[in-house]
């Protein structure tokens, strides 16, 4: 059996992995230009399709058949050749439910704002409708003003099916969640990064937010069933959801300076056969090291370009990246490492901390006693995982993988 994912041009997809994951046909990917298209579907050389942006409404016209879902939708994004005839179906509709029963976000009766008007919105408005909401009101690029804004306030429910805030564009929001009080839940369609800028400012405030990642998957299942013929079980979407998460992820280490961040880092990256990246040696690749920039230019211009060479850093996944000591110190750093990451910190006791050329460290133990007292607050904050070392790195790096694995 032969699967193909169709789009004119496909950047990094998941879902390869996804369906090897699910069933053992070959699924590749395939970029057509728009004049392609027409000789293509009269081929019919293949058994099962996923089509993605911006063929979704494009590819109708060839198909014999059309689910009613997909009619109400105007977009497909699975077509199954049975026989020679052609049907579409909209597994979106499946996957964005899925998203929003596995949060436990509840529709009914509420006023749900969707930002974004294309194809994913048009799903995200039919499943909505059909849930009962209250209201679904689309805010467009023309509605998204601060003077037509106000008029959308009164959301309970806020999605995101807009591409703002998506690799490697991360860091910017098409909603500035901050001014809808009444707000109970923000899902986002986006599943890379793992956390947008939209979904950590909904984390602070205490709001339910979840990613895309689940109705990427579940869309997939539903697709693969129709595939194959065979119901595959849904506990199956939220393992491989899981183990995406976990492979893309970054691993980043906080820690005081000297404490083996590096040391540490190298060696989990060498063991999980992970790209490993160093903020300072990053920095260092520019022509001045750390050192050097503190000296001559001052601690707040080294931490300027620390912040902007995170945020190049931190837009990676599956890395091991390791911070600089005063990292956690500078608040705009949290989001940075937290849009798709694993946060480590490394705890070593002062007195076994390395010192030398490390500028920031020099002034004896009092002076490291006094930093790390001020630090130690922030490196919880930032960490998911806290780590004790006081043996060999190596050592220090197999207690990281048993704790990643808990
Ligand atoms: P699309 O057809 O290109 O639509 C994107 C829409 O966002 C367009 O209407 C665009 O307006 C609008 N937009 C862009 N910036 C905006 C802003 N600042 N304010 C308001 N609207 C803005 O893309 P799509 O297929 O709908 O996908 C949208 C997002 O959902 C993508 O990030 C995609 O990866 C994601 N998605 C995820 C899944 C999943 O399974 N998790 C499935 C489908 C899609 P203009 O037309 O004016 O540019």
């Amino acid at each position: 059996m032969k699967c193909y994912l169709i789009a004119k041009k496909l950047g990094h997809s998941f879902s390869k992995p996804i369906h090897n994951a699910l069933a053992s046909y070959s699924y590749d990917y395939k970029e057509l230009e728009e004049y392609e298209l027409e000789s293509f579907f009269a081929q019919r050389s293949f058994d099962g399709l996923n089509v993605t942006i911006p063929y979704k409404t494009t590819v109708m016209p060839y198909l014999d058949e059309i689910s009613p879902e997909a009619q109400k939708i105007g977009a497909v994004n699975t077509i199954f050749n049975k026989g020679g005839r052609l049907y579409g179906y909209n597994t979106d509709y499946y996957g964005f439910c899925y998203m929003i029963s596995e949060a436990k976000v509840d529709i009914k009766d509420k006023n749900v704002v969707i930002a974004g008007n294309g194809g994913a919105s048009k799903t995200a408005v039919c499943v909505c409708e059909d849930l009962g909401a209250k209201s679904v009101r689309v805010i467009t690029r023309a509605d998204n003003t601060a003077e037509n804004i106000v008029k959308f306030l009164d959301a309970h429910i806020i999605v995101n099916a807009t591409p703002v805030g998506m690799y490697p564009d991360t860091g910017v929001s098409a909603i500035d969640i901050n001014q809808f009080k009444s707000c109970e839940a923000v899902l986002d369609l986006i599943y890379n990064p793992s956390k947008t800028k939209i979904i950590l400012a909904a984390q602070k405030k205490g709001i339910k937010a979840v990613n895309g990642l689940g109705m990427l998957v579940a869309q997939a299942k539903k697709a693969c069933e129709i595939f194959t013929g065979t119901i595959i079980d849904d506990s199956k979407i939220a393992q491989i959801r899981d183990n995406i998460e976990r492979d893309t992820k970054n691993i980043v280490f906080v820690g005081m300076p000297g404490c083996g961040k590096s040391s540490v880092g190298k060696e989990i990256a060498t063991i999980l056969g992970r790209e490993f990246y160093d903020c300072d040696e990053e920095i260092s690749k520019t022509g001045r090291t750390p050192e050097c920039i503190i000296e001559t230019d001052g601690e707040e211009e080294f931490r300027r370009i620390e912040t902007r060479t995170l945020s190049e850093l931190c837009k990676k996944s599956g890395s091991v990246i390791a911070t600089g000591g005063g990292a956690v110190t500078i608040e705009k750093n949290f989001d940075i490492i937290h849009q798709n990451a694993t946060v480590v910190f490394i705890n070593r006791p002062v007195e076994r901390l390395a010192t030398e050329g490390r500028p920031l460290s020099q002034g004896g133990m009092e002076k490291l006693l006094k930093m790390q007292e001020k630090r130690l607050p922030l490196y919880r904050n930032f960490s998911h995982i806290e780590v004790s070392s006081s043996e060999t790195y190596q050592e220090t790096a197999q207690k990281v993988i048993q704790k990643l694995s808990e």
